[in-house]
């Protein structure tokens, strides 16, 4: 069912919010990082000349990398992570190497986690251009296509983060150990800064959009934005500089588990083949560390092996919890160390939603009948809303 368009999506549609964000006292430089909690969120990696990887430190409510890529009179920003405030921890950071204007933003895809800090640069830059693919931006505005997108934005204030309070308080009175309860209210107190922020949140889509490609030419520097077909969503971004042989992948790499939900399986195996056709060393990817380009097999072997092994258990008459356990265990020897390096997105944690996902989207190449019970099962198996 979809959801109405509610009256924050029309202001966004029309633009009003791009207005009403121009008082925003982010352009006072002294004022935008007063009593921030996300100070030292990111950390820029140089990757090439001018070329940085922000990686995204652990919290409880997860942020996305950004690549920020300096050019001769601007910076290119890629992704904005969850929240306002995560986006003017990346700006502090990026403001350590360079003063030069944000002249461009460049969303890889709708989730929550990669454009909810958007309005941080409209308003510091009016001027910034912020692109993404056609899809891209169409699934941003349009009711329930996924998890992302201005009515994921109130499905996120209306059910979703108040339900996670509520367990998390309930979590809190269970609570034994001091580490525990410690914990609990750390996440806790995430939470409601995270819902504060989200009821404040003035959605700031793309101002451009492409269908398959677009080359910027800026002052000698090449970079090729690819749409190369569908893979983590229905609309993903690549960035390719091909002097520096970088790639910035959103979520269609990571260097965790990945999150099939909004995804194409079959789809993606084809698109990363698309991918490894060109000519790169390194891989800023949405979430972990920068990777070489040999980790694009490892993280396609896995998809490949996934799809394989659900077909094999289907066709031997397996059911879907049969599968869970059976190809859980088979995947494990090859996959659950190198896909468990970080506190989040983990083998065990994701493996089983991973084949779950398969089975409805490859087997049974059915949408399941209701898209919102869909989200509402992938955010109860991962209640700290990390679905990226
Ligand atoms: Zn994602």
């Amino acid at each position: 069912m979809e959801t109405p368009w509610t009256r924050r999506q029309f202001l966004a549609g029309v633009g009003i919010a791009a207005t009403a964000i121009q008082t925003f006292d982010a352009l006072d430089p002294s004022r935008v990082f007063a009593g921030e909690e996300t100070k030292g969120l990111f950390e820029l990696k140089q990757v090439a000349e001018g070329v940085y990887a922000g990686i995204a430190a652990f919290q409880y409510k997860v942020n996305c990398n950004a690549a920020v890529i300096v050019n001769e009179d601007g910076v290119i920003v890629v992704d904005s992570h969850s929240k306002p405030s995560a986006a003017r921890s990346l700006l502090k950071e990026i403001r350590g190497i360079t003063n030069k204007p944000i002249r461009k933003l460049i969303n890889t895809h709708f989730h929550w986690d990669h454009w909810q800090g958007n309005e941080v640069y409209a308003a510091a830059f009016p001027d910034t251009e912020i692109i993404t693919s056609h899809i891209t931006r169409d699934n941003m505005i349009r009711p329930g296509a996924g998890v992302g997108g201005i009515s994921y934005i109130e499905k996120q204030i209306q059910e979703i983060v108040p339900q996670e309070i509520e367990k998390l308080k309930e979590d809190l009175r269970k609570a034994t150990s001091p580490e525990a309860k410690a914990n609990i209210e750390s996440n806790l107190q995430q939470a409601e800064a995270y819902l504060k922020e989200l009821k404040e949140l003035k959605p700031t889509l793309p101002t451009a959009s492409f269908g398959n490609s677009i080359t910027l030419y800026e002052k000698g520097r090449e970079i090729r934005l690819l749409y190369l077909g569908r893979a983590h969503t229905s609309g993903d971004v690549f960035i390719y500089l091909p002097q520096e042989k970088v790639l910035i992948t959103g979520d269609s790499v990571i260097d965790w588990m990945p999150f099939l939900n909004d995804s194409y399986p079959e789809e993606w195996i084809q698109t990363l083949n698309e991918v490894e056709k060109l000519d790169f060393t390194h891989m800023i990817v949405g979430h972990g560390e920068v990777a070489p380009k040999d980790h694009l097999k490892f993280f396609r072997g896995y998809l490949t092996d996934l799809i394989a092994a659900v077909k094999k258990a289907a066709a031997e008459g397996a059911t879907l919890e049969e599968m869970k356990k059976a190809v859980a265990d088979q995947l494990a020897p090859q996959y659950e160390k190198p896909m468990s390096k970080y506190p989040r997105g983990q083998y065990r944690e994701r493996i089983d939603g991973n084949i779950e996902m398969v089975y409805n989207k490859v087997i049974k190449k059915a949408e399941l009948p209701d898209r919102e019970k869909r989200q509402r099962a992938a955010y109860l198996g991962d209640p700290s809303g990390t679905t990226c």
